[in-house]
């Protein structure tokens, strides 16, 4: 496949020690040498490492100490040739370098547009692709895993070994419709059909369970702090941020970037609602009312309603109490280190079993226990992803839920004895929906693939 040059900045804006501007195609390394000065690029073998100047044409300067890297096609990530030039920190160096690859007619990339070459030299399969684009904005570490997981394969061969259950049942369908005559095997098809999509069913089901965890890791559990004016929310926020450490990405190859915004609590990221949001939260329910904060509420995945021991349990609390019912929130009773004032009976009734923990913020108290109810409302403890296929991508997750629709279709109609061709149609429905997962569609169909792998002619 010809296509042209292009280069980008492959490291995080921002300060960092260095910075990568990276080049792909079959001028990557021409255009590099030129500009380069140091040993002669052109005759570098692959994959190595070469340290020299970046040179202005224009003037000649030397404008940058930089490191670069050659690596030769095929064996790279876009299967083209790639270079790397590693500069040092900050932007100015890196855009200074890029302004002199620009120069030289090298087309900036658009975004992904790396990974999108890596698909197409069929490098990667559509839904590694989609990882990587995950691993980039990937927030925390176990996010990165899951994606790097992806990348793998490891989601691409589960789907993959789904369809060819599917395949097979069809195959013993084909069968049927072949030999009509032999009755018991109608009976065993419509047996072997059951058995296959409940097998393949219960396993798309497990993938899309997992897939609100995976979107979690990924996007950060959004948190919403509620309680009335004074009670601690502020104090429980600032807690929250100097307990865990702003989230750190680490993208191989690249710096560190920090997102501020995000905590991670054992594991879980937390978006915490903004101080502003915070305010407004405080009086929801006396704007909006008990239902419509409801709704406005149950848009966060989890909440933290604070209420003070050191006060009567007032009518606000109690509208509070209204308003997130049936969501998932944690009580945290804050202010313990002063006089009991609150009717902690009372409070647990209201908490429907949910966990009311009693802290003081001032003092650094119910912390830790706050973080443990945050991790088991969620994961049931700590988080481990070493076993699990994450489906961390909408589009995967609404194509395993078409899926999971058409296969249910199939099983109804396997329910009420329906002819098998007609099963078939759904069944190969959900073998099409799970193709389009790893995009591999349906070009050459189901009745194709099957007569390639089973050679059911007569
Ligand atoms: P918010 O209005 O809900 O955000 O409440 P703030 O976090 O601003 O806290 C209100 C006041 O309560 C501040 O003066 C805090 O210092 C104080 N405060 C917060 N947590 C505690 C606590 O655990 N014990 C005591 N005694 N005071 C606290
Ligand atoms: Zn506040």
């Amino acid at each position: 496949m010809e296509t042209d040059t292009i280069t980008a900045i492959s490291t995080p804006m921002g300060e960092g020690a260095i910075s990568i501007v990276r080049l792909s195609g079959s001028e990557a390394i021409r255009v590099t040498a030129e500009l380069f000065q140091g040993t002669n690029l052109l005759e570098a073998d692959s994959h190595t490492i070469h340290y020299g100047k970046i040179i202005d044409p224009k003037t000649n300067d030397a404008a940058e100490e930089v490191m670069v890297t050659i690596m030769r096609a095929p064996k790279t990530f876009t299967r083209e040739d790639i270079v790397e030039i590693n500069c040092h920190g900050g932007m100015v160096a890196v855009n200074r370098v890029l302004e002199v690859v620009l120069e030289r007619g090298i087309r900036i990339a658009e975004p992904g547009e790396f990974t999108k070459r890596a698909f197409l030299h069929g490098r990667i399969d559509l839904s590694q692709a989609e990882a990587v684009m995950d691993l980039i904005r990937s927030k925390t570490d176990k996010a990165m895993s899951v994606a790097l997981k992806q990348m793998d394969g490891r989601l691409s061969e589960l789907i993959g070994r789904l369809r060819q259950e599917l395949l097979e049942t069809v195959a013993h369908v084909e069968v049927n419709i072949d030999y009509p005559e032999y009755d018991d095997v109608e009976e065993m098809s419509h047996e072997v059909m059951r058995e296959k999509s409940k097998e393949v069913h219960a396993e798309i089901e497990h993938l899309l369970e997992v897939a609100k965890q995976g979107k979690i890791l990924r996007e950060g559990l959004s948190t919403a702090i509620i309680g009335r004016p004074n009670v601690g929310k502020s104090s429980l926020m600032n807690t929250l941020v100097q307990e865990n450490k702003a989230i750190v990405t680490e993208v191989p190859g690249t710096t560190r970037d920090v997102i501020e915004e995000y905590v991670n609590v054992r594991g879980v990221p937390l978006r915490l609602v903004d101080t502003a949001g915070i305010r407004e939260t405080e009086d929801i329910v006396e704007k909006i009312g008990v239902d419509r904060s409801h709704q406005v509420l149950e848009e966060s995945d989890l909440i933290l309603f604070v209420l003070n021991y050191n006060d009567e349990l007032t009518e606000e609390d109690e509208k509070l109490f209204k308003a997130v019912q049936g969501l998932d929130y944690i009580v945290l009773v804050n202010k313990t280190d002063l006089e009991q004032k609150l009717d902690m009976d009372r409070v647990n009734q209201l908490a429907e079993g949910k966990p009311v923990i009693s802290a003081s913020f001032i003092k650094e108290e119910g912390i830790d226990e706050l973080e443990s109810a945050i991790a088991d409302t969620f994961f049931a403890g700590d988080i481990d992803t070493g076993d699990m296929t994450y489906v961390s991508n909408i589009r995967h997750i609404q194509l395993l839920k078409q899926a999971k629709q058409a296969l249910e279709d199939a099983m109804a109609s396997l329910e009420m004895e329906m002819p098998l061709d007609i099963v078939q149609i759904d069944v190969t429905r959900t073998w099409e929906f799970l193709g389009e997962i790893i995009g591999d569609t349906a070009s050459d169909g189901l009745i194709d693939q099957l007569f390639s792998q089973f050679c059911l002619g007569k």
